[in-house]
């Protein structure tokens, strides 16, 4: 129980840690101080700031090839693999469709960009990006050099690359006994490193928040208020109901500490804008806080990082309603399933990394015939909605790893903490 009390305690540090980020932010954005500009936000903070998501980034790779070499070779059946693959693919892209349908829905609802005066927008530096077609998304999960995938942090070339060793390991049987202990101390030694970085996180977390509203202020929001109102109730649904009904339909589990949980891993995603980064957290809060078995979590989190993005979708959604009102322009229902067609396959071939929202957001104007340059539009407050949107993708890995985990008989419900969750199994 001491150590549930120092990570709450750590928790509510990171959370502190935000708030004061938030308040302190905002005043040195009040005060436009040169000095403030230049040596504390630009200079102090992002420095801290840049060290901590540093400090993240360092631990993935590592982190994903041992528990993942760790995961398969505690497995040891392809059969089983192939199922745990199918089932998260099936889910990520299933949750994914669910949560554009569900905001496309509301924006056409509420109607946002309606009778927008558009002024004074800088649409120049906006170009559109090629959208990559699905053979060529497929085709590139296989790497040609895997010590590349590895340097530049390529998530699906990485898991594939270590599955099929892992399963070569595997059918080496006995001979592979020493390595498999090793893969199993470096993993333990790894999640001992991100318990190191999690310790400087409250300040790491200050800086990054503090950096943000500072250079941002409030006054951004204010043209495009209803784009926003609109992004952020449909990313909170999403949340709040609709990945705890899928939770619950599809696991039995009880939602509630599954909330609680996750929360560390909320924090991080929110901070770093960033899938990837926080997939060292995320893994954590899964099997540590949680009980996932890690022969589970370290498959579906680092897949899910990369091809799993609910929140990224439902702002495609909200963006695209909210650009076709500005311009006046009727996408008709084809549009529309063009619009979660594209978001769905875009999210399955980008990276978990910020900003990369906006990039999808070119692709699918493109492909539906809107006008890329809306994109000044919303590009003041990206950075912020990039936050909230990169904390509901990780919650969406997070819910699937969850299923995944319980449908396989991988999950210990006592860590967990919902023992009544054993009688609602059938
Ligand atoms: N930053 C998001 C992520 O890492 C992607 C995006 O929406 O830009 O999941």
């Amino acid at each position: 129980t001491t150590t549930t009390a120092r990570k709450m305690s750590l928790t509510t540090k990171i959370m502190l840690g935000m708030v004061l980020g938030v308040a302190v932010g905002l005043i040195a954005n009040r005060i436009g101080s040169p000095f403030i500009d230049e040596q504390i936000v630009g200079g102090l903070f992002a420095m801290v700031g840049k060290m901590f998501v540093n400090a993240l980034k360092m631990l993935v790779v590592p982190l994903v090839i041992f528990s993942l070499l760790t995961g398969v070779m505690g497995i040891g059946d392809i059969r089983v693999l192939g199922r745990v693959g199918g089932k998260s693919f099936a889910l990520y892209i299933l949750t994914t469709a669910i949560a554009i349908a569900i905001a496309i829905g509301i924006a056409l609802l509420v109607g946002p960009g309606q009778g927008f005066v558009m002024e004074g927008v800088d649409a120049s530096g906006v170009t559109a990006a090629e959208a990559p077609s699905v053979w060529e998304v497929f085709a590139n999960i296989v790497p040609g050099n895997p010590v590349a995938a590895f340097t530049n942090g390529d998530m699906l070339q990485i898991i594939f690359y270590v599955i099929v060793v892992g399963i070569a390991a595997v059918m080496l049987g006995e001979e592979s006994a020493g390595f498999a202990r090793a893969c199993e101390y470096m993993n333990e030694l790894m999640m001992k490193v991100v318990g190191i970085v999690m310790h400087f996180a409250p300040y790491g977390v200050f800086c990054l928040i503090a950096k943000v509203f500072a250079e941002q202020g409030i006054d951004l929001f204010v043209p495009v208020l209803a784009y926003v109102a609109t992004l952020v109730g449909s990313l909170f649904l999403h949340l709040f109901v609709t990945l705890m009904v899928i939770l619950k339909v599809f696991s039995g589990l009880n939602p509630v500490p599954f909330m609680r949980k996750i929360r560390p891993a909320q924090l991080f995603a929110f901070s770093t804008a960033s899938s990837n980064a926080t997939i060292p957290v995320t893994m954590r809060c899964v099997t540590e806080r949680m009980g996932v078995d890690n022969s589970v979590a370290s498959f579906t989190v680092p897949f899910g990082a990369t091809i799993n993005m609910d929140g990224t979708a439902i702002m495609q959604g909200v963006a695209t309603v909210f650009l076709a009102n500005v311009y006046g322009i009727d996408l008709g229902l084809g549009g529309y399933l063009t619009v979660i067609a594209m978001a769905v396959l875009a999210s399955i071939g980008t990276a978990g990394v910020p900003g990369v929202g906006l990039v999808m957001l070119t692709m699918v104007l493109t492909q539906v015939g809107l006008p890329v340059e809306g994109i000044a539009l919303i590009l003041g407050v990206d950075r912020l909605m990039d936050m909230i949107r990169t904390a509901v993708n990780i919650t969406g890995d997070a819910v699937v790893s969850t299923i995944v985990a319980k449908s396989e008989g991988k999950m210990d419900l006592a860590v967990y903490g919902d023992p009544a969750a054993g009688d609602a199994e059938s």
